[in-house]
Protein backbone atom coordinates (compact mmCIF):
# COMPACT_ATOMS: atom_id res chain seq x y z
CA UNK A 1 0.00 0.00 0.00
CA UNK A 2 1.35 3.58 -0.67
CA UNK A 3 -0.41 5.58 1.32
CA UNK A 4 -0.99 3.68 4.48
CA UNK A 5 -1.49 6.62 6.76
CA UNK A 6 -4.65 9.24 5.66
CA UNK A 7 -3.94 13.05 5.03
CA UNK A 8 -5.78 13.22 8.44
CA UNK A 9 -3.34 11.27 10.35
CA UNK A 10 -0.05 12.08 8.63
CA UNK A 11 -0.83 16.08 9.21
CA UNK A 12 -1.86 16.00 12.87
CA UNK A 13 0.70 16.45 16.00
CA UNK A 14 0.30 14.88 19.26
CA UNK A 15 -0.66 16.77 22.20
CA UNK A 16 2.62 18.54 23.60
CA UNK A 17 0.79 18.97 27.12
CA UNK A 18 -0.10 15.34 27.87
CA UNK A 19 3.87 14.14 26.80
CA UNK A 20 5.16 16.29 29.08
CA UNK A 21 3.00 15.11 32.00
CA UNK A 22 3.50 11.07 30.00
CA UNK A 23 7.80 12.33 30.73
CA UNK A 24 7.56 13.53 34.45
CA UNK A 25 5.18 10.29 35.24
CA UNK A 26 7.84 8.05 33.42
CA UNK A 27 10.43 9.88 35.71
CA UNK A 28 8.78 9.50 38.95
CA UNK A 29 7.98 5.97 38.46
CA UNK A 30 11.74 5.50 38.18
CA UNK A 31 12.19 7.09 41.95
CA UNK A 32 13.16 10.20 41.08
CA UNK A 33 11.86 13.25 43.27
CA UNK A 34 9.89 15.29 40.49
CA UNK A 35 7.86 18.32 40.54
CA UNK A 36 5.67 18.11 38.22
CA UNK A 37 3.72 21.47 36.52
CA UNK A 38 2.45 20.06 33.39
CA UNK A 39 -0.63 18.26 34.54
CA UNK A 40 -3.92 19.96 32.78
CA UNK A 41 -6.54 18.71 35.80
CA UNK A 42 -7.87 19.97 39.25
CA UNK A 43 -5.72 17.62 41.29
CA UNK A 44 -9.30 17.34 44.10
CA UNK A 45 -11.75 14.26 43.48
CA UNK A 46 -15.07 14.83 42.11
CA UNK A 47 -17.77 15.77 44.97
CA UNK A 48 -19.30 13.00 46.58
CA UNK A 49 -23.18 13.81 46.11
CA UNK A 50 -22.47 13.95 42.09
CA UNK A 51 -20.15 10.37 42.67
CA UNK A 52 -23.38 8.94 44.80
CA UNK A 53 -25.95 9.99 41.79
CA UNK A 54 -24.02 8.27 39.06
CA UNK A 55 -24.09 5.24 41.45
CA UNK A 56 -27.64 5.31 41.66
CA UNK A 57 -28.22 5.75 38.22
CA UNK A 58 -26.02 2.66 37.41
CA UNK A 59 -27.48 0.86 40.29
CA UNK A 60 -31.15 1.47 38.88
CA UNK A 61 -30.12 0.54 35.26
CA UNK A 62 -29.53 3.63 33.59
CA UNK A 63 -27.16 1.59 31.33
CA UNK A 64 -28.75 2.25 28.04
CA UNK A 65 -28.29 4.86 25.06
CA UNK A 66 -30.30 7.82 25.63
CA UNK A 67 -30.79 10.26 22.89
CA UNK A 68 -27.43 11.44 20.83
CA UNK A 69 -27.51 15.20 22.04
CA UNK A 70 -28.13 13.97 25.78
CA UNK A 71 -30.37 13.60 28.68
CA UNK A 72 -33.66 16.12 28.20
CA UNK A 73 -33.36 16.89 31.91
CA UNK A 74 -29.27 18.12 31.51
CA UNK A 75 -30.23 19.63 28.41
CA UNK A 76 -33.57 21.75 30.04
CA UNK A 77 -30.98 22.42 33.18
CA UNK A 78 -28.25 23.43 31.15
CA UNK A 79 -30.12 25.74 29.14
CA UNK A 80 -31.99 27.35 32.49
CA UNK A 81 -28.39 28.22 33.38
CA UNK A 82 -26.96 29.77 30.25
CA UNK A 83 -30.33 32.18 30.43
CA UNK A 84 -30.29 32.26 34.44
CA UNK A 85 -26.49 32.61 35.34
CA UNK A 86 -24.79 33.66 31.86
CA UNK A 87 -27.76 36.22 30.52
CA UNK A 88 -28.36 34.63 26.89
CA UNK A 89 -31.99 34.85 25.57
CA UNK A 90 -35.05 32.67 24.09
CA UNK A 91 -32.42 29.38 24.25
CA UNK A 92 -34.25 25.93 25.06
CA UNK A 93 -32.82 22.23 25.51
CA UNK A 94 -32.59 22.55 21.48
CA UNK A 95 -29.36 24.57 21.81
CA UNK A 96 -27.68 22.32 23.82
CA UNK A 97 -25.93 18.79 23.32
CA UNK A 98 -23.78 16.97 25.74
CA UNK A 99 -20.81 15.51 24.77
CA UNK A 100 -17.93 13.11 25.58
CA UNK A 101 -15.82 16.45 26.75
CA UNK A 102 -15.08 19.80 26.33
CA UNK A 103 -12.44 18.78 23.58
CA UNK A 104 -14.63 16.82 21.96
CA UNK A 105 -17.45 19.55 21.80
CA UNK A 106 -14.91 21.97 20.48
CA UNK A 107 -14.20 19.44 17.52
CA UNK A 108 -17.65 19.30 17.23
CA UNK A 109 -18.22 22.76 16.91
CA UNK A 110 -15.37 23.29 14.12
CA UNK A 111 -16.62 20.68 12.14
CA UNK A 112 -20.44 21.87 12.11
CA UNK A 113 -18.84 25.63 10.93
CA UNK A 114 -15.72 24.94 8.70
CA UNK A 115 -15.68 23.74 5.38
CA UNK A 116 -12.02 22.53 3.56
CA UNK A 117 -10.34 26.10 3.31
CA UNK A 118 -11.95 28.19 5.69
CA UNK A 119 -9.76 29.81 7.49
CA UNK A 120 -9.99 30.16 11.66
CA UNK A 121 -8.10 33.09 13.61
CA UNK A 122 -6.33 31.56 16.15
CA UNK A 123 -5.03 33.70 19.12
CA UNK A 124 -1.48 32.67 20.41
CA UNK A 125 -0.84 31.55 23.24
CA UNK A 126 -3.85 29.10 22.31
CA UNK A 127 -5.25 25.55 23.86
CA UNK A 128 -3.18 22.83 22.10
CA UNK A 129 -5.72 21.28 20.18
CA UNK A 130 -7.71 24.37 18.18
CA UNK A 131 -5.27 24.16 15.18
CA UNK A 132 -4.97 20.26 14.89
CA UNK A 133 -8.90 20.29 15.19
CA UNK A 134 -9.26 22.74 12.40
CA UNK A 135 -6.79 21.09 10.18
CA UNK A 136 -9.35 17.97 10.49
CA UNK A 137 -11.85 19.28 9.38
CA UNK A 138 -10.07 20.71 6.05
CA UNK A 139 -9.39 24.09 7.48
CA UNK A 140 -6.83 26.45 7.18
CA UNK A 141 -5.34 27.65 11.38
CA UNK A 142 -4.26 31.55 10.81
CA UNK A 143 -2.19 33.00 13.83
CA UNK A 144 -2.33 36.19 15.38
CA UNK A 145 -0.64 37.07 18.80
CA UNK A 146 -1.02 38.88 21.92
CA UNK A 147 2.15 38.38 24.50
CA UNK A 148 2.85 39.62 27.83
CA UNK A 149 2.95 43.52 27.19
CA UNK A 150 -1.20 43.19 26.21
CA UNK A 151 -1.46 41.04 28.92
CA UNK A 152 -2.21 37.83 26.34
CA UNK A 153 -5.67 39.55 24.60
CA UNK A 154 -5.95 39.79 21.16
CA UNK A 155 -7.92 42.72 19.79
CA UNK A 156 -9.74 44.09 16.73
CA UNK A 157 -6.91 45.64 15.14
CA UNK A 158 -4.91 42.66 15.89
CA UNK A 159 -7.59 40.13 14.47
CA UNK A 160 -7.79 42.72 11.09
CA UNK A 161 -3.93 41.57 10.41
CA UNK A 162 -5.44 38.46 9.56
CA UNK A 163 -8.58 38.79 8.33
CA UNK A 164 -9.32 37.46 4.77
CA UNK A 165 -12.29 36.79 2.83
CA UNK A 166 -11.88 32.92 3.96
CA UNK A 167 -11.94 33.69 7.72
CA UNK A 168 -15.29 31.95 8.74
CA UNK A 169 -14.33 32.06 12.71
CA UNK A 170 -12.39 33.26 15.29
CA UNK A 171 -11.47 30.95 18.35
CA UNK A 172 -11.81 33.02 22.13
CA UNK A 173 -10.67 31.10 25.37
CA UNK A 174 -11.21 33.44 28.17
CA UNK A 175 -10.61 32.41 30.95
CA UNK A 176 -7.79 30.61 29.48
CA UNK A 177 -5.34 27.83 28.97
CA UNK A 178 -2.25 28.75 28.96
CA UNK A 179 -2.28 32.14 30.10
CA UNK A 180 -5.13 32.99 32.83
CA UNK A 181 -6.02 35.73 30.96
CA UNK A 182 -9.97 37.00 31.25
CA UNK A 183 -11.40 38.93 28.79
CA UNK A 184 -13.84 41.80 30.38
CA UNK A 185 -16.98 42.79 28.89
CA UNK A 186 -15.79 45.43 27.20
CA UNK A 187 -13.04 44.02 25.33
CA UNK A 188 -15.52 41.02 24.36
CA UNK A 189 -17.44 43.71 23.14
CA UNK A 190 -15.12 45.07 20.86
CA UNK A 191 -14.76 41.52 19.52
CA UNK A 192 -17.72 40.73 18.91
CA UNK A 193 -18.59 43.87 17.01
CA UNK A 194 -16.07 43.04 14.61
CA UNK A 195 -17.50 39.50 14.62
CA UNK A 196 -20.62 40.91 13.07
CA UNK A 197 -18.72 43.35 11.04
CA UNK A 198 -16.65 40.34 8.73
CA UNK A 199 -19.63 37.80 9.55
CA UNK A 200 -17.55 35.46 11.24
CA UNK A 201 -18.53 32.70 14.23
CA UNK A 202 -16.46 33.30 17.49
CA UNK A 203 -16.03 29.93 18.99
CA UNK A 204 -16.14 30.59 22.66
CA UNK A 205 -14.52 28.05 24.79
CA UNK A 206 -15.83 28.72 27.99
CA UNK A 207 -14.44 25.47 30.27
CA UNK A 208 -13.16 27.33 32.75
CA UNK A 209 -15.45 29.63 33.29
CA UNK A 210 -15.93 29.05 37.23
CA UNK A 211 -12.51 29.13 37.74
CA UNK A 212 -11.61 33.03 37.95
CA UNK A 213 -10.03 35.48 41.27
CA UNK A 214 -10.04 38.74 42.10
CA UNK A 215 -13.51 39.06 41.59
CA UNK A 216 -13.22 39.20 38.01
CA UNK A 217 -16.04 37.60 36.29
CA UNK A 218 -16.42 35.50 33.31
CA UNK A 219 -18.72 36.83 30.67
CA UNK A 220 -19.65 35.12 27.70
CA UNK A 221 -19.53 36.63 24.49
CA UNK A 222 -23.04 35.51 23.71
CA UNK A 223 -24.25 37.37 26.50
CA UNK A 224 -23.84 40.88 24.65
CA UNK A 225 -26.18 41.02 22.31
CA UNK A 226 -29.05 39.09 20.22
CA UNK A 227 -26.84 39.38 17.25
CA UNK A 228 -23.55 37.84 19.16
CA UNK A 229 -25.95 35.00 20.59
CA UNK A 230 -26.37 33.96 16.50
CA UNK A 231 -22.68 33.80 15.88
CA UNK A 232 -21.10 32.47 19.15
CA UNK A 233 -20.73 28.79 20.06
CA UNK A 234 -20.37 28.02 23.42
CA UNK A 235 -18.14 24.86 24.08
CA UNK A 236 -17.94 24.01 28.17
CA UNK A 237 -18.27 21.29 30.04
CA UNK A 238 -17.66 19.24 33.79
CA UNK A 239 -14.24 18.29 33.23
CA UNK A 240 -12.77 21.94 35.20
CA UNK A 241 -15.33 23.24 37.32
CA UNK A 242 -16.34 19.79 38.91
CA UNK A 243 -13.38 18.06 38.69
CA UNK A 244 -14.64 15.65 36.26
CA UNK A 245 -11.73 15.25 33.76
CA UNK A 246 -12.33 11.33 33.63
CA UNK A 247 -16.11 11.85 33.42
CA UNK A 248 -15.60 12.69 29.99
CA UNK A 249 -18.91 14.96 29.55
CA UNK A 250 -18.78 18.33 27.39
CA UNK A 251 -21.42 20.89 26.44
CA UNK A 252 -22.15 22.92 23.75
CA UNK A 253 -24.31 25.69 24.05
CA UNK A 254 -24.99 26.97 20.15
CA UNK A 255 -27.67 28.56 17.62
CA UNK A 256 -29.84 26.29 16.23
CA UNK A 257 -28.32 25.69 13.16
CA UNK A 258 -25.66 24.83 14.45
CA UNK A 259 -26.82 22.71 17.34
CA UNK A 260 -28.88 20.50 14.95
CA UNK A 261 -25.78 19.98 13.00
CA UNK A 262 -23.17 19.37 15.78
CA UNK A 263 -26.77 16.48 17.31
CA UNK A 264 -26.15 15.07 13.53
CA UNK A 265 -22.22 14.89 13.59
CA UNK A 266 -22.23 13.23 17.29
CA UNK A 267 -25.39 10.78 16.30
CA UNK A 268 -22.97 9.73 13.82
CA UNK A 269 -19.75 9.61 15.33
CA UNK A 270 -20.00 8.54 19.29
CA UNK A 271 -23.87 8.48 19.53
CA UNK A 272 -24.43 10.06 23.57
CA UNK A 273 -21.96 10.58 26.17
CA UNK A 274 -22.12 7.87 29.05
CA UNK A 275 -25.73 7.79 30.13
CA UNK A 276 -25.29 7.30 33.92
CA UNK A 277 -22.71 10.10 33.81
CA UNK A 278 -24.79 12.62 32.58
CA UNK A 279 -26.98 11.31 35.92
CA UNK A 280 -24.28 12.52 38.09
CA UNK A 281 -23.72 15.60 36.02
CA UNK A 282 -27.73 16.38 35.82
CA UNK A 283 -27.05 16.28 40.27
CA UNK A 284 -24.35 18.69 39.78
CA UNK A 285 -26.71 21.13 37.88
CA UNK A 286 -29.67 20.35 40.64
CA UNK A 287 -27.79 21.08 43.65
CA UNK A 288 -26.22 24.39 43.29
CA UNK A 289 -25.66 24.89 47.00
CA UNK A 290 -23.51 21.62 47.28
CA UNK A 291 -22.24 22.63 43.79
CA UNK A 292 -20.56 26.01 44.88
CA UNK A 293 -19.41 24.71 48.12
CA UNK A 294 -17.25 22.13 46.86
CA UNK A 295 -16.32 24.46 44.12
CA UNK A 296 -15.60 27.27 46.86
CA UNK A 297 -13.26 25.04 48.46
CA UNK A 298 -11.13 24.26 45.00
CA UNK A 299 -11.30 27.84 44.78
CA UNK A 300 -9.46 29.08 48.19
CA UNK A 301 -6.85 26.43 47.32
CA UNK A 302 -6.03 27.55 43.81
CA UNK A 303 -5.85 31.21 44.57
CA UNK A 304 -3.38 30.70 47.48
CA UNK A 305 -1.32 28.38 45.24
CA UNK A 306 -2.23 30.69 42.30
CA UNK A 307 -0.69 33.66 44.49
CA UNK A 308 2.45 32.06 46.05
CA UNK A 309 3.57 31.15 42.26
CA UNK A 310 2.71 34.76 41.60
CA UNK A 311 4.96 36.71 43.88
CA UNK A 312 7.88 33.44 43.95
CA UNK A 313 8.11 33.62 40.27
CA UNK A 314 8.54 37.65 40.05
CA UNK A 315 11.09 37.49 42.46
CA UNK A 316 13.02 35.13 40.72
CA UNK A 317 15.26 37.24 39.08
CA UNK A 318 15.38 37.27 34.87
CA UNK A 319 11.24 35.70 35.33
CA UNK A 320 8.85 37.95 34.88
CA UNK A 321 4.85 36.81 35.21
CA UNK A 322 1.52 38.38 34.55
CA UNK A 323 -1.07 37.86 37.44
CA UNK A 324 -3.37 35.45 36.09
CA UNK A 325 -6.87 35.84 36.66
CA UNK A 326 -8.89 32.74 35.78
CA UNK A 327 -7.86 28.83 35.16
CA UNK A 328 -5.00 27.29 37.12
CA UNK A 329 -1.89 27.96 35.03
CA UNK A 330 0.68 30.99 35.27
CA UNK A 331 2.38 31.94 32.09
CA UNK A 332 5.73 33.34 32.77
CA UNK A 333 8.30 35.10 30.11
CA UNK A 334 11.87 33.97 30.48
CA UNK A 335 13.22 35.35 27.45
CA UNK A 336 15.61 37.20 29.32
CA UNK A 337 17.98 34.38 29.64
CA UNK A 338 18.50 34.17 25.77
CA UNK A 339 17.05 30.35 25.29
CA UNK A 340 14.35 28.86 23.87
CA UNK A 341 11.21 27.92 25.54
CA UNK A 342 11.83 24.02 25.06
CA UNK A 343 15.79 24.21 25.47
CA UNK A 344 14.89 25.92 28.65
CA UNK A 345 12.21 23.10 29.86
CA UNK A 346 14.56 20.13 29.00
CA UNK A 347 17.31 21.75 31.13
CA UNK A 348 15.26 22.41 33.80
CA UNK A 349 13.68 18.74 33.57
CA UNK A 350 17.54 17.12 33.75
CA UNK A 351 18.98 19.39 35.78
CA UNK A 352 16.51 19.79 38.61
CA UNK A 353 14.01 17.41 37.77
CA UNK A 354 10.61 20.48 37.03
CA UNK A 355 8.69 19.10 33.88
CA UNK A 356 7.00 22.50 32.76
CA UNK A 357 5.51 22.86 29.41
CA UNK A 358 7.18 24.97 27.17
CA UNK A 359 5.53 27.92 25.73
CA UNK A 360 6.44 27.28 21.97
CA UNK A 361 3.26 24.57 22.49
CA UNK A 362 1.21 27.31 22.71
CA UNK A 363 2.45 29.36 19.97
CA UNK A 364 4.23 31.27 22.29
CA UNK A 365 7.92 30.91 22.47
CA UNK A 366 8.86 33.71 25.34
CA UNK A 367 7.26 31.69 27.91
CA UNK A 368 6.25 28.77 30.04
CA UNK A 369 3.54 27.03 31.53
CA UNK A 370 2.83 26.05 35.32
CA UNK A 371 0.09 24.29 36.46
CA UNK A 372 -0.69 25.28 39.85
CA UNK A 373 -3.30 21.74 40.24
CA UNK A 374 -0.63 20.79 42.53
CA UNK A 375 0.29 21.10 46.29
CA UNK A 376 1.83 23.83 48.18
CA UNK A 377 4.69 21.83 49.27
CA UNK A 378 5.14 21.07 45.19
CA UNK A 379 4.99 24.87 44.21
CA UNK A 380 7.81 25.93 47.11
CA UNK A 381 10.00 23.17 45.56
CA UNK A 382 9.52 23.80 42.23
CA UNK A 383 9.96 27.55 42.86
CA UNK A 384 12.97 26.63 44.82
CA UNK A 385 14.47 24.34 42.23
CA UNK A 386 13.79 26.93 39.34
CA UNK A 387 15.61 29.70 41.48
CA UNK A 388 18.58 27.89 41.56
CA UNK A 389 18.79 26.53 38.24
CA UNK A 390 17.97 30.38 36.43
CA UNK A 391 20.65 31.77 38.78
CA UNK A 392 23.35 29.42 37.60
CA UNK A 393 22.22 30.71 34.00
C1 LIG B 1 -9.29 21.03 29.65
C2 LIG B 1 -9.70 21.87 28.49
C3 LIG B 1 -10.79 21.53 27.66
C4 LIG B 1 -11.65 20.30 27.72
O1 LIG B 1 -11.40 19.32 28.56
P1 LIG B 1 -12.22 17.96 28.58
O2 LIG B 1 -11.43 17.13 29.53
O3 LIG B 1 -12.26 17.40 27.22
O4 LIG B 1 -13.59 18.26 29.11
C5 LIG B 1 -11.15 22.42 26.66
N1 LIG B 1 -10.49 23.56 26.45
C6 LIG B 1 -9.44 23.91 27.22
C7 LIG B 1 -8.78 25.21 26.93
C8 LIG B 1 -9.00 23.09 28.24
O5 LIG B 1 -7.92 23.45 28.97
Amino acid sequence: MENRLSTWALNISPSPTLAVDAKAKALKAAGKDVCGFGAGEPDFDTPQFIKDACVKALAEGKTKYIPAPGLLELRTALADYYIGKKGLKNIDFSNIIVSPGGKFSCYLAIMAAISPNDEVIIPAPYWVSYPEMVKLAGGKPVFVYAGDESDFKITPAILETALTEKTKMVILTSPSNPTGAVYTREELKAIVDFAAKHDIYILSDEIYESLVYDGVEAVSPASISEDAQSRVIITAGFSKSYAMTGWRLGTICAPDDIAKAVAKLQSQTCSNATTFAQYGALEAMKRPDLAKEALEKMLVAFDRRRLMFYNGLNSIKGISCRRPKGAFYVFPNISSFGMGSVDFCSKLLDEELVAVVPGSAFGSEPNIRFSYAVSEETIEKGLERLARFCSKL
